[in-house]
């Protein structure tokens, strides 16, 4: 993905012409002027299982990611027969901590999974440069990072490949979705056989998406987020509606969305918002810096963001004590206020965490985090009126 996306030029070759004039941080090689394709995939966590698969990882393997995640992620290396290994993230951010990754590295490692979570860079050259010591491909989950940057380099641009997806919730919206990209041709051309045989999902689950898109068009709005919701979950429950997530019990089951491209529909919305998201990536760093500037009591804790690096805010983070407090209040005042993570591994359950291989307690940072984040939309849907709702909701903490 690019922000410097234009009609007639695939984004790649954008990318190379970024990466030339950008400055390149020590330890990584220049990887040429002649950019992989992107690969599109039914999902994010589809995109992620056939990159792992091209990098032969299999049974018997281990993927180390970070604990304060969601369940795709899990689900997509479970899905290739590896065990997940979870590190830790950062006493005071959301991304994966080098030191406990380091910690967790073993023989049957064969992948790090490196998560830009809400679009703030993780620390990733210190991550590269741990992984190339000990030989290790590093994948970089940017879902939630289309357009940062670390010293002026695009993310995506710093492990072997990178995944994105296009599903409610991110920066480009595509109904469900997601892609791939490989940064080396040994890898990119594994990626592609890999990908050619994949069919395309049945007639009536590619009804079902474009209905659901068109009804996230006009539904999506900050002041509906509660109501729509809660329809959502409702009709996901009863197999109306696609969900987000497939029932804890199934996750260790095979999917056949494994053996799916994305539909040709759901591509062309991904080029077309692709042209706008330069714009897109602008209008999400104007809100963050409103409301960092704007929400000012001592009850909630801004990110911390290091000078190099440049977030694309997915979603604005925020640390609240009185989290569950705070998302009943946001309901009843409608303002958007999104809980997730709800868990180390959302949306699990300390019944359930262990379907994904997680041990309670093993990911302390990543446990208090999921108890005290919100997020706040950064898209264009939202006005001058909803910010200000949502500021004076926050501020009214103090
Ligand atoms: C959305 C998301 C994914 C992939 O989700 P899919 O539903 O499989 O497209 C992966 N990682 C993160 C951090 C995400 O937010």
């Amino acid at each position: 993905m690019n922000v410097t996306a234009t009609a007639n030029r695939s984004p790649h070759d954008n990318r190379s012409e970024m990466a030339r004039r950008e400055p390149t941080l020590p330890a990584f090689e220049d990887r040429g002027e002649d950019r992989p394709a992107e690969l599109f995939f039914y999902r994010g966590r589809v995109a992620l299982f056939a990159i792992l698969k091209a990098l032969g990882v299999g049974t018997g393997d281990e993927v180390i990611l970070q604990g304060f995640t969601c369940v795709a992620v899990p689900e997509g290396v479970l899905a290739t027969g590896a065990t997940p290994v979870y590190a830790d993230i950062e006493p005071d951010g959301y991304n994966l901590s080098p030191e406990s990754c380091r910690s967790l590295l073993s023989p049957k490692t064969r992948a790090i999974v490196v998560q830009h979570t809400f679009g703030i860079p993780a620390k990733i050259a210190r991550i590269r440069q741990l992984a190339d010591e000990a030989g290790i491909p590093v994948v970089e989950d940017c879902c939630h990072a289309i357009g940062a940057r670390v010293a002026g380099r695009e993310l995506g641009g710093f492990g072997v490949a990178s995944f994105y997806s296009f599903e409610w919730g991110k920066q480009i919206v595509a109904g469900l979705g997601g892609s791939a990209v490989a940064n080396e041709p040994e890898l990119q051309k594994r990626l592609l056989e890999l990908h050619a045989p994949l069919g395309v999902p049945p007639l009536i689950k590619r009804s079902q998406l474009m209905v659901q898109h068109t009804a996230f068009q006009v539904l999506n709005r900050p002041a509906w987020y509660w109501k729509v919701r809660a329809a959502y979950h409702g009709l996901a429950r009863l197999g109306i509606a696609a969900g987000n997530f497939r029932p804890a019990g199934d996750l260790a089951k095979a999917s056949p969305e494994y053996g799916w491209q994305m539909p040709r529909a759901a591509v062309r919305r991904v080029q077309r918002q692709s042209k706008q998201i330069e714009a897109t990536v602008k209008h999400s760093r104007q809100v963050a810096s409103q409301y960092r500037c704007n929400i000012a009591t001592p009850e909630v804790l801004h990110p911390v963001i290091s000078p190099e690096e440049t977030p694309s805010y997915a979603r604005y983070p925020l640390r609240v004590e009185a989290k569950q407090e705070l998302l009943k209040q946001a309901e009843e005042k409608r303002v958007e206020l999104a809980g997730w993570y709800q868990s180390v591994i959302h949306p699990l359950t300390s019944e359930t965490l262990s379907e994904v291989g997680y041990e309670p307690g093993c990911c302390p940072n990543a446990e208090q985090r999921a108890s005290e984040v919100v997020s706040l939309p950064t898209n264009s849907r939202v006005t001058a009126g909803s910010l200000e709702r949502t500021i004076s909701l926050l501020n009214g903490l103090r």
